[in-house]
């Protein structure tokens, strides 16, 4: 048996990678994504049995016991999160994942130092260097994203004079400590500090941010704790946490670069600029109201009839759909316009909400049914032919001054193109902007009619008129 044990944990390790592969290549596609899930889950199931197969570990009631308080905690949370907090949820988890990943390596290096036959390996010291260094600034760079995004403290960009510079001069302090640490590797006092300066490194990372651009910032930092996990699979030498972690590493990295594609900004200048002031939410945002133009305002009996007698009509959901889950009335919207013979489709930005597949995931659990989903690039073409596209607390995704206007912050930004529709009847509560914090044209065109009222009441309204055509 302890022959077979290493070789059989290896292949049980191994199956558990391939699932991993499998199971992410399968969530590309909403049709497979539940099944990849499953996979996923089947995989982590069996790298956690094999861990625990392993003779290293020696307290099986301990691991019982944080298994089942772990458990009965995500369980609990996973239910009672909103889907409109979910950003904040997986800042939570980053965090929870740099902290071990951290105490991995802290972990590591006072096992190293307490045997005094063993001295310290380089390559066991560089690898507890890189799993503090990450580990640490994913823990404290997520909560702060966590303690922004949920309001506890201000989602406005923080900055002092020379902060750059400053955090720059961290960075060198602990690559100088690093220095030191190889060479006398039993010193405690620069290890401290090398944990206290990744800890701060962490904060001030974060804190120059704008609360609306938490949720790219989480998505890098989920990025982090891959290879943070990665970097402690290196210092306890398993193997399975070295691939899982390189996994989060690369899918982080490229949820990071869709962010980016689809507000048309840097990845540096998402972490640098301190864009979007002070709107967290998008719905507080600055109001936008200008005298010399004419808004013109419908209710819901005339936006019914508008929506009954079209032939065909686009839905384009955004932040506001989401914020007055409004989700399971558009359905009934679109079952109601169905049976009376119209043609809907759902027009899906990538960042529309606050974080990729929002609305997918929103429409999902109202039951629309795929096909119906319709992606930027294909649905555009589509959108002269449009009778009637309805904009459901969406601002920023159709605003176009992305198309027209230089000196706009999102110029360049890809947006849905719903001015091209024949009509456009616009669903939000005011004239309050989106999360950019600019003023959108779209409100003013001769075609576009304004339904002023929050989402859901709105849409359950058109539901009752819709119904009695
Ligand atoms: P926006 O943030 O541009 O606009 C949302 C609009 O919803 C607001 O103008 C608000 O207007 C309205 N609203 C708020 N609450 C309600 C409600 N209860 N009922 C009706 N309307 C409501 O949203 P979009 O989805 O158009 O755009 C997303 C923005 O978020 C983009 O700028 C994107 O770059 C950014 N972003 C997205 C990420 C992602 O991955 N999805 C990540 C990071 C940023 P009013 O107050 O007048 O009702």
């Amino acid at each position: 048996m302890s022959d077979f044990l290493p070789t059989g944990i290896q292949l049980t390790y191994l199956v558990a990678a391939s699932l991993f592969i499998v199971g992410l290549k399968k969530l590309g596609s909403p049709a497979t994504a539940r099944n990849g899930n499953s996979m996923a889950a089947v995989g982590m199931l069996l790298a956690v049995v094999a861990t625990l197969l392993d003779q290293h570990v020696l307290n099986y009631q301990m691991i019982m016991l944080a298994i089942a308080i772990g458990s009965v905690i995500g369980a609990i949370t996973a239910q009672k999160v909103a889907m409109t907090d979910m950003p904040q949820m997986v800042g939570i988890l980053n965090g929870l994942g740099g902290a071990a990943s951290a105490l991995v390596a802290v972990g590591e290096f006072w096992r190293l130092l307490s045997s005094p036959e063993e001295s310290i390996p380089l390559d066991a010291t560089i690898t507890v260097i890189l799993g503090v260094l990450i580990g640490g600034v994913t823990l404290t760079g997520s909560f702060v994203a966590f303690a922004k995004l949920q309001g506890l403290i201000s989602g406005k960009p923080l900055t002092f004079p020379l902060q750059q510079p400053f955090n720059a001069l961290l960075l060198i302090s602990f690559l100088a400590c690093s220095g030191y640490l190889l060479v006398t590797p039993e010193n405690t006092t620069v290890f401290l500090a090398m944990v206290t300066i990744s800890s701060v490194l962490g904060i001030l990372f974060v804190i120059p941010i704008g609360g609306g651009d938490m949720p790219v910032v989480i998505s890098l930092l989920n990025s982090l704790s891959g290879l943070a996990a990665s970097a402690a699979g290196f210092v306890v030498m398993n193997n399975m946490l070295i691939i899982a972690g390189a996994l989060v590493g690369a899918s982080g990295l490229i949820l990071t670069e869709i962010m980016c594609k689809g507000m048309n900004r840097s990845l540096p200048n998402v972490l640098f600029s301190a864009f979007g002031g002070g709107s967290t939410g998008g719905a507080s945002g600055s109001s936008a109201t200008a005298e010399d133009k004419v808004v013109r305002s419908i209710g819901s009996e005339e936006g019914a009839m508008m929506l009954g007698y079209a032939r065909n009509v686009v839905i384009v959901p955004g932040y506001g759909m989401a914020v007055a889950q409004a989700q399971h009335s558009v359905r009934e919207l679109v079952d109601q316009l169905e049976r009376l013979g119209v043609e809907v489709k759902y027009a899906i930005h990538p960042v529309a909400g606050r974080m990729p597949g929002h609305m997918n995931v929103l429409l999902a659990e109202a039951n629309v049914p795929y096909p119906q989903l319709y992606d930027m690039d294909d649905i555009n073409p589509q959108l002269e032919e449009t009778d009637v596209a309805l904009v459901i607390g969406a601002n920023d995704v159709v605003n176009p001054a992305a198309r027209t206007d230089t000196g706009s912050p999102i110029y360049g930004m890809p947006i849905l193109e719903v001015d091209k529709a024949k009509h456009t009847i616009v669903i939000k509560r005011g004239m309050s902007a989106g999360f950019a914090g600019v003023d959108n044209e779209l409100f003013y065109k001769d075609k576009t009619m304004m339904l002023f009222g929050s989402a859901k009441d709105m849409v359950a309204q058109l539901v009752s008129e819709v119904k009695q055509l």
